[in-house]
């Protein structure tokens, strides 16, 4: 096991007593990270916000199958609030080739159950240990956190309120929609929620043989009973309808606390480290550019990579894109892991592409600092896989959205996102080229939608800062959840 970063917890001895003079060690956090920077990012931040508006320090606990480049850079960033312990390797060798990324990470976690009990107790040792924390695919390490007998055990909800809702409701689906989902006739309609085509539902729940629509319907279960509280990466005003109803304690499941928008920072210009993507965006006018990009993970078909380049060509938009290698050439699991482009991603796009497109396009191999680029003044547009981080950030940043969804929640998002809050334009399925340049033209020039899309945007953008300052409703939840850790905390 390594630490990140400096240990916080130091301070004080196995019972979290201290010398008479000297204060109280800060309450501390256990955070497990499944896999994939788009679920370490958000619990960093978390982690982050506890820090400094609520002096709690915390351990981010991630599993060795993701310990790459990107990964380790990132939590060596991380304040010295925020330590990080690695779990040892776990043998997945026994599951079929091919299982999916929603299976490796459950099973992976629930192998890890013993391994972790271990840690949490250890972490007792030598910090003030208050709560633990699972992120999306964690409900089973809770039993770890109870093992060791930590009192308060949440968990982060990464994505929105709509997706929650499913989740909560796969036990009675499971027992009431028979046949597949994408076979469904009507849309499905959940409380409050935006109704969600059969197609466009989650993608593991897509196929009913797959070991993964169980882990789904067995986490849906362990949601409802193993946690106190579940804290949601979302706020209000982007999903109204499902917050008012989640907003109410409800017997059955545990509370529920939108506490977002919670997006890494790094905006600010570190002069150290000159970016050729915020150099070259520097060089452009105010809101020209679009910004073309899937996630930590996300890759296209060679074929639709070759009509996305076409596409923005024929639109005469000015673009900025982080191309990866098709996802023919690899699978999403291996990009999910290390998201660095294994090969040369430039060789799959159409001959002559970027010389004809130099004068408008920048195209840059597998990972863009994202925040930097949404936050320039040239940004005007983002086409995004609609991975839940990446649609906060754009609407922190006040940037409209081109839908563009590929794998996990992402097409539910990309129907929330168009047909209920109005915050993004989709891409027509058959995503020809001329769809793509139209739909791109559309956002930028402001036709069609491309106007309401961008008020909605401008709109969301302030209620998401409103949320978030002291008083605001996301700060007020996220203040609640501390209180009821430290309060009659035993020592
Ligand atoms: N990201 C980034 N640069 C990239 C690709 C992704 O900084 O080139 C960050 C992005 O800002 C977001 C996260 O990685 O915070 C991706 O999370 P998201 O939920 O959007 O998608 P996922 O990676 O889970 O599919």
């Amino acid at each position: 096991m390594e630490h990140a970063a400096a240990a916080n917890g130091s301070c004080c001895n196995g019972n979290g007593a201290t010398a008479a003079s000297s204060p109280p060690p800060p309450p501390h956090v256990a955070m497990l990270a499944t896999p994939g920077m788009g679920h370490l990012i958000p619990l960093a931040e978390l982690a982050k916000r506890l820090a400094s508006r609520h002096g709690v320090t915390t351990t981010l606990v991630t599993f060795a199958s993701t310990a790459s480049t990107t990964q380790r850079a990132f939590l060596s960033s991380l304040p010295p609030a925020i330590s990080s312990l690695s779990l040892p390797p776990v043998d997945l060798s026994d599951l079929p080739r091919g299982a999916a990324i929603e299976t490796l990470m459950s099973e992976e976690c629930l192998r890890l159950v013993p391994a972790l009990t271990s840690l949490l107790l250890d972490l007792k040792k030598t910090t003030r240990l208050v709560a633990f924390v699972a992120d999306l695919f964690g409900a089973d390490s809770l039993d770890a956190a109870a093992a060791a007998g930590v009192e308060r055990r949440c968990i982060f909800f990464p994505t929105n309120l709509h997706v929650l809702t499913l989740i909560l409701s796969l036990p009675e689906l499971d027992a009431t929609v028979a046949g597949e989902f994408r076979d469904l006739a009507e849309p499905l309609r959940l409380p409050g929620c935006v109704g969600i085509p059969g197609e466009d539902i989650l993608m593991p729940l897509q196929d009913k043989t797959n070991p993964a629509y169980r882990w789904m319907v067995h986490h849906g279960q362990k949601y409802r009973e193993a946690p106190e509280a579940i804290l949601v990466n979302s706020f209000d005003a982007v999903e109204p309808g499902p917050a008012k109803i989640l907003r109410q304690p409800a017997p059955g499941r545990p509370v529920v606390y939108p506490i977002g928008p919670l997006i890494q920072g790094g905006k600010e210009e570190d002069a150290s480290s000159p970016c050729p993507c915020v150099e070259w965006l520097d060089r452009q006018p105010e809101k020209s550019v679009i910004f073309v990009s899937f996630g930590s993970g996300g890759a296209l078909p060679a074929e639709q990579m070759r009509e996305l380049a076409l596409g923005l060509e024929l639109s005469g938009q000015r673009f900025l894109w982080v191309v990866r290698s098709p996802s023919d050439e690899g699978t999403v699991n291996e990009n999910y892991y290390d998201a660095q482009s294994k090969k040369d991603p430039f060789a799959y796009l159409p001959e002559g592409f970027i010389e004809r497109t130099k004068d408008v396009g920048l195209v840059v191999p597998s990972w863009a600092p994202q925040i930097k680029v949404l936050a320039h003044r040239a940004t005007g547009g983002f086409l995004t896989h609609c991975g839940w981080n990446s649609v906060l950030e754009s609407l922190v940043y006040g940037v409209p959205m081109v839908a563009w969804p590929l794998f996990a929640e992402q097409r539910q998002n990309a129907v929330m996102l168009s047909e209920g809050i109005g915050a993004a334009i989709r891409v027509p399925e058959s995503k020809g080229r001329e769809k793509i340049a139209a739909t791109v033209r559309e956002l930028m020039e402001g036709e069609g939608k491309g106007a309401a899309v961008r008020a909605k945007v401008a709109e969301l953008q302030k209620a998401a800062a409103e949320g978030l300052k002291e008083g605001g409703a996301a700060a007020a939840a996220l203040a609640e959840v501390v209180d009821k850790w430290t309060a009659g905390e035993k020592n």
